[in-house]
């Protein structure tokens, strides 16, 4: 990979970091908002609840854009963190953040209801 094109992703990884991270920090505000009025409480529990849906989404989002510019920093980026090949770029182009290839990744899918153990570490790695 050029420097050129490490630069754009990285660009893109960063600019994703600060749109994320401004994500989480406001609705972790709307996940412990209470209410004390119960019609309003019923109206926050449906809020909450997709809140932290989406917090989940986007924490879990977040440790995967941290995690590759980690990697960017020790000169790893675009290489599959199970089969250590090199990620296709259109993949990457798509998804600056994935941590493996394509194959790796749907072998990762499938075996996350079963014992994934081992790509959950490789994902917080
Ligand atoms: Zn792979």
């Amino acid at each position: 990979m050029t420097k050129t094109e490490l630069n754009k992703y990285r660009q893109v990884l960063e600019t994703k970091l600060g749109e994320l991270s401004h994500a989480v920090r406001d609705r972790e505000g709307i996940v412990i908002e209470k209410s004390p009025d119960a019609l309003d409480e019923v109206q926050h529990a449906a809020e909450r609840e997709l809140a932290i849906r989406n917090l989940d989404r986007e924490s879990h989002l977040l440790r995967n854009v941290r995690a590759a510019l980690r990697r960017m920093n020790e000169g790893a980026y675009g290489v599959c963190l199970h089969c250590e090949e090199d990620i296709n770029p259109k993949r990457l182009n798509a998804v600056p953040w994935a941590p493996f290839c394509i194959d790796c990744q749907e072998l990762a899918d499938r075996n996350r209801d079963q014992d994934s153990e081992m790509f959950e570490e490789l994902m917080v790695a």
